[in-house]
Protein backbone atom coordinates (compact mmCIF):
# COMPACT_ATOMS: atom_id res chain seq x y z
CA UNK A 1 0.00 0.00 0.00
CA UNK A 2 0.88 3.55 -0.70
CA UNK A 3 0.21 6.22 2.03
CA UNK A 4 -1.10 9.28 1.09
CA UNK A 5 1.37 12.04 1.38
CA UNK A 6 -0.32 15.77 1.24
CA UNK A 7 1.92 18.22 -0.23
CA UNK A 8 0.85 20.19 2.83
CA UNK A 9 2.64 21.84 6.14
CA UNK A 10 5.36 19.35 7.24
CA UNK A 11 6.40 19.88 11.45
CA UNK A 12 9.73 21.38 9.77
CA UNK A 13 8.19 24.57 8.89
CA UNK A 14 8.89 26.82 11.09
CA UNK A 15 6.33 29.45 12.79
CA UNK A 16 5.15 32.49 11.41
CA UNK A 17 8.51 35.09 11.89
CA UNK A 18 6.87 38.38 13.57
CA UNK A 19 4.31 36.93 16.24
CA UNK A 20 6.84 38.33 18.46
CA UNK A 21 6.57 41.85 17.75
CA UNK A 22 3.90 42.64 19.90
CA UNK A 23 3.69 46.30 20.96
CA UNK A 24 3.40 46.86 24.24
CA UNK A 25 4.23 50.15 25.11
CA UNK A 26 6.58 52.24 23.04
CA UNK A 27 9.65 51.18 23.63
CA UNK A 28 11.90 54.06 23.30
CA UNK A 29 15.13 53.50 21.30
CA UNK A 30 17.49 55.70 19.46
CA UNK A 31 20.00 54.62 16.45
CA UNK A 32 23.69 55.34 16.71
CA UNK A 33 24.64 57.02 13.72
CA UNK A 34 28.17 57.26 12.71
CA UNK A 35 29.03 60.76 12.75
CA UNK A 36 31.78 60.54 9.84
CA UNK A 37 29.81 58.03 7.05
CA UNK A 38 26.00 58.29 8.46
CA UNK A 39 25.79 54.70 8.22
CA UNK A 40 23.20 54.01 11.49
CA UNK A 41 24.96 50.73 13.08
CA UNK A 42 23.21 50.21 16.39
CA UNK A 43 20.60 50.85 18.18
CA UNK A 44 20.17 51.33 22.04
CA UNK A 45 17.40 51.66 24.12
CA UNK A 46 17.33 54.98 25.65
CA UNK A 47 17.66 55.61 28.95
CA UNK A 48 15.20 58.49 30.48
CA UNK A 49 17.38 59.43 32.76
CA UNK A 50 17.94 63.42 31.33
CA UNK A 51 20.74 62.36 28.68
CA UNK A 52 20.37 64.95 26.12
CA UNK A 53 22.31 63.55 23.55
CA UNK A 54 24.27 60.30 23.47
CA UNK A 55 27.52 60.03 21.93
CA UNK A 56 29.33 56.82 21.89
CA UNK A 57 32.73 55.80 20.32
CA UNK A 58 31.90 52.24 18.70
CA UNK A 59 32.93 50.61 16.04
CA UNK A 60 31.42 51.16 12.63
CA UNK A 61 32.41 48.27 10.46
CA UNK A 62 32.11 51.06 7.19
CA UNK A 63 34.99 53.29 8.32
CA UNK A 64 36.73 50.23 9.72
CA UNK A 65 37.93 51.92 12.60
CA UNK A 66 36.00 53.70 15.88
CA UNK A 67 34.19 56.46 15.13
CA UNK A 68 32.02 59.04 17.56
CA UNK A 69 28.27 57.13 16.86
CA UNK A 70 25.27 59.92 17.60
CA UNK A 71 21.91 59.27 18.76
CA UNK A 72 19.67 59.69 16.38
CA UNK A 73 16.17 58.90 16.37
CA UNK A 74 14.76 56.79 13.67
ZN1 LIG B 1 31.38 55.20 9.80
Amino acid sequence: MVQERRPGRSCAVPARVGDMAKKKGQRDYVVMQCSVCGHRNYRTPKQLRGTAKLELRKYCKWCRMHQVHKERKK
